[in-house]
């Protein structure tokens, strides 16, 4: 089947390039991401470089409550990265050395060396090939073969430590099966941290990614689907959770004392932790409640991105659409079309250079991190355990996908990706 938004027939792929139907790249080259910001996000940071305060205060506290509100949970703990909300977040669980994290290859290097900053060990699991999300079954399947239960918890069987931690990710903003993984945590007993850097907003059976009963980690990173430059939030329901990340966050001062038996307290404070600097700043916060009264209307045009996306590949034997469950809202933070590298007679890193030679950007979500020198080192991963990520990886290629493109971009990286095809095909 030709997609009604693929112009021209379709030729045999033996004819030479100059043969085919015209096809004219774009004058300018279209980037991979670029962050949705304007008139208002300018004049809301200009608002606080003139009031004097610059760094954390008013402007992150009302962001917190309104992403809070606008999530429906209790807690948002505005911080300086979503790499430093999973840090607090495994750091309020208790973790540290001797304890091991159950986490998805198919992630970006964050989500796990947060799990090493706290001396702990990182165990990968392998995804499903639907989603590409931590696969519940593997990872139960994995619990039960590489641990025993002793003394009330899980322990590795080769002389590793105790299993104390799972870290699912929503993969692109397709929501992970929370209710699984919840039910693997309470089976298991293990502390559940999610890292939702691209699931804003996302929902899986109507409830919102980062209402639920678990901590969980957004990113507002440049190319995230809401920016603050630099950026993260930590929302919980959890009142002692909550307390433990905002006290590290800020170096491990705590003013709650003062704040209660001195009448003038405001230079007074007590360093109970040795904690980190990890707040944000007004000007990161103030840009941030703008893209949020934005989630939508962005979410909205990408979405209609996607479905332009899906409508045109699925018509192209040659490629594999985002596959999505009737369960979820996806975030549509990422689009990774699958290459059917069978057809073709280019593989994934020549044809993403093609796209770059048709001025399109593109890139890859992500190379599986069991292969990634740092944790195959430490941890002598075979790709025998992995065979969905090793499968799935090469053939992986992220389009962009990002409100600021126009019908005349999407229409362009459609264009671009039938035109690869057609003189590569097999
Ligand atoms: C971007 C990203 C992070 C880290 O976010 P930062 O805000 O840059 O720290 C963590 N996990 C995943 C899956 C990400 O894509």
């Amino acid at each position: 089947m030709v997609s009604p938004l693929h112009r021209g027939p379709r030729l045999a792929s033996t004819r030479p390039l100059s043969s085919r139907p015209r096809y004219s790249p774009r004058s300018t080259f279209l980037p991979f991401a670029v962050p949705d910001l304007g008139d208002a996000e300018i004049a809301a940071v200009t608002r606080v470089l003139h009031s004097g305060w610059i760094t954390t205060g008013p402007e992150v506290q009302a962001f917190q409550q309104e992403f809070a509100a606008t999530l429906g949970v209790k807690h948002a703990v505005a911080l300086s990265s979503c790499t430093a909300a999973l840090h607090l977040g495994l750091e309020a669980a208790g973790l540290g050395p001797g304890d091991e994290v159950l986490t998805s290859t198919m992630t970006f290097t964050a989500t796990a060396e947060v799990v090493e900053y706290l001396g702990a060990r990182t165990r990968f699991v392998d995804v499903t090939v639907e989603d590409l999300n931590l696969d519940p079954a593997r990872v139960r399947e994995v619990i039960e073969s590489q641990y025993v239960r002793r003394d009330g918890a899980w322990h590795h069987r080769e002389g590793g430590g105790r299993l104390r931690a799972l870290v699912p990710v929503h993969y692109a903003g397709h929501p992970c099966d929370m209710v699984e993984m919840r039910a693997i945590a309470d089976a298991y007993d293990l502390f559940l941290l999610d890292d939702a850097a691209h699931a804003l907003p996302a929902s899986l059976d109507g409830r919102l990614i980062g209402s639920l009963p678990c901590p969980t980690a957004f990113s507002f990173y440049a190319t995230k689907t809401l920016t603050t430059g630099e950026g993260g939030m930590l929302t919980t329901n959890d009142d002692a959770i909550a307390a433990r990340v905002r006290l590290m966050a800020l170096h491990g001062i705590s003013r709650d004392a003062w704040k209660r038996y001195a009448s003038d307290g405001t230079w007074q404070y007590e360093v109970v932790e040795a904690g980190y600097k990890y707040n944000l700043t007004d000007l990161a916060a103030a840009l941030g409640r703008v893209q949020l009264q934005r989630m939508d209307e962005m979410w909205t045009a990408r979405a209609a991105i996607a479905a332009r996306y899906d409508a045109a590949f699925s018509g192209m034997p040659e490629v594999s659409c985002p596959m999505v469950s009737a369960r979820v809202r996806h975030a549509w933070h990422l689009y990774p079309l699958r290459l059917r590298l069978e057809t073709l007679a280019i593989d994934r890193a020549r044809f993403i250079q093609e796209l770059r030679d048709r001025q399109i950007g593109a890139s890859v979500h992500f190379i599986p991190l069991h292969t990634q020198p740092f944790y195959a080192r430490r941890y002598g991963y075979r790709a025998a355990g992995f065979p969905v990520a090793e499968a799935e990886f090469p053939r992986l290629i992220s389009l962009p996908i990002y409100s600021r493109m126009s019908a005349d971009d999407v229409d362009a990286v459609i264009e671009a990706v039938a035109d690869v095809i057609e003189g590569h095909r097999r």
